[in-house]
């Protein structure tokens, strides 16, 4: 059995590390807000190359507390891709905007920049390009669109801490940014936890005080907020992790390129790494015609994968948006997408393994 993902093993080779860090917490008794948190916030700023890094509970919370913090409410518009993980669309309903959504490129399957000036209204605020799988959308048209039309631009980096465009981090380009600490995200917790990055001064201040009840300090709360902060185990946890994840993400490389080599010549889509973009492989994402006939095979041969998503965002029951002509590549992405095992501790006889069963599925698909 190869599995799609054992976060067993790392945990097994940290465990002193993060006990003992877990100790230091302990003994401190400072459980929120506390000097661990401070450390990883400043950490990860400088990591994604962003002023201010503020610890929330989530990802999903970074995501909604930065669209309040960049101003949008009811009446509001932000563009997202009818493709991603469903939280990059129901954080901007939770912030009490629309989400619009914006048909992805076929390549990458990340935001389609012309779609998105399709897509603009006079209500539009935001713009919140997702960088899928790892993968930088792209950022460079994105952010120079998002100026000229007078827009904020917020990344979804949950799937893609320590990618680059041009040498330069996801996370820093627009006005803010969210990370995910979610476990199986390529820097996990054990447990929830997320992160806002920002440049702007502002919007820092903003959104530490909506993670702490819309508190600026000794009991004086001038807004409605929050009571989402990021724990001291888990920004301890999160710190012994963050000294893995340049090599971790080296690992997701290297088992990419023998992905690439070892599938060459199949009927696959395989993932594309741009020119100038640096891929961090969250996921190794590939795509069949017979999606579901090919997932069946790899399991019947000992291979576990996943599907990263079985829907187009529009056409979750909590949407039920009426688009199948809407949105034709987030459809079609639906329909063939299959992610392989991808993890840092995989072993090399596990990678040809895998490589070896796809190439036989492959061929009794036909
Ligand atoms: C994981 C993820 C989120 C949400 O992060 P949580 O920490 O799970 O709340 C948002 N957007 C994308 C693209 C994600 O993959």
């Amino acid at each position: 059995m190869i599995p799609f993902l054992d976060l067993t093993r790392q945990h097994v080779a940290l465990k002193h590390d993060l006990m003992a860090a877990a100790e230091r917490v302990l003994d401190s008794s400072q459980f929120v807000l506390g000097a661990e948190g401070g450390a990883l916030e400043a950490e990860l700023a400088q990591l994604c190359g962003a002023r201010h890094a503020i610890g929330v509970g989530s990802g999903t919370d970074a995501l909604r507390l930065a669209l309040t913090a960049l101003g949008v409410g009811r009446g509001d518009e932000v563009l997202t891709p009818a493709f991603s993980f469903v939280a990059s669309a129901t954080t901007i309903a939770m912030a009490g905007a629309t989400p619009v959504f914006v048909d992805v490129e076929p390549d990458t399957l990340t935001m389609d920049a012309e779609a998105a000036a399709r897509a603009l209204t006079p209500r539009t605020k935001v713009i919140m390009p997702v960088h899928l799988y790892g993968h930088p959308a792209a950022i460079d048209r994105l952010s120079a669109f998002a100026r000229e039309r007078g827009l904020a631009l917020l990344e979804d980096n949950a799937q893609a801490i320590g990618a680059t465009w041009g040498d330069r981090p996801l996370g820093g380009w627009g006005d803010a940014a969210c990370l995910s600490f979610y476990p199986t995200k390529n820097l996990g917790a054990c447990g929830d936890a997320g992160m806002v990055l920002t440049t702007r001064d502002d919007v820092a201040d903003r959104i530490r005080r909506l993670r702490h009840h819309g508190d600026t300090g000794r009991y004086h709360h001038v807004e409605l907020g929050y009571c989402t902060r990021l724990d001291e185990v888990q920004a301890a946890w999160l710190r012994v992790k963050l000294r893995r994840l340049g090599e971790w993400t080296d690992r997701r490389r290297h088992i990419a390129a023998r992905y690439h080599a070892g599938l060459a010549g199949l009927p696959l889509r395989l993932p594309v790494e741009r020119p100038g973009a640096r891929h961090v492989y969250h996921l190794f994402t590939v795509r069949h015609a017979q999606r579901d006939a090919l997932a069946k095979r790899l399991a019947d041969d000992g291979v576990g994968t996943a599907v990263h998503y079985p829907r187009a965002v529009p056409d979750q029951p909590l949407f039920a948006a009426d688009g199948e002509r809407r949105w034709p590549e987030a459809h079609r992405a639906a329909r063939e997408v299959l992610s392989l095992p991808c993890f840092p501790e995989m072993t090399e006889a596990e990678v040809d393994g895998v490589i070896a069963a796809v190439r036989r599925a492959c061929e009794s698909i036909g």
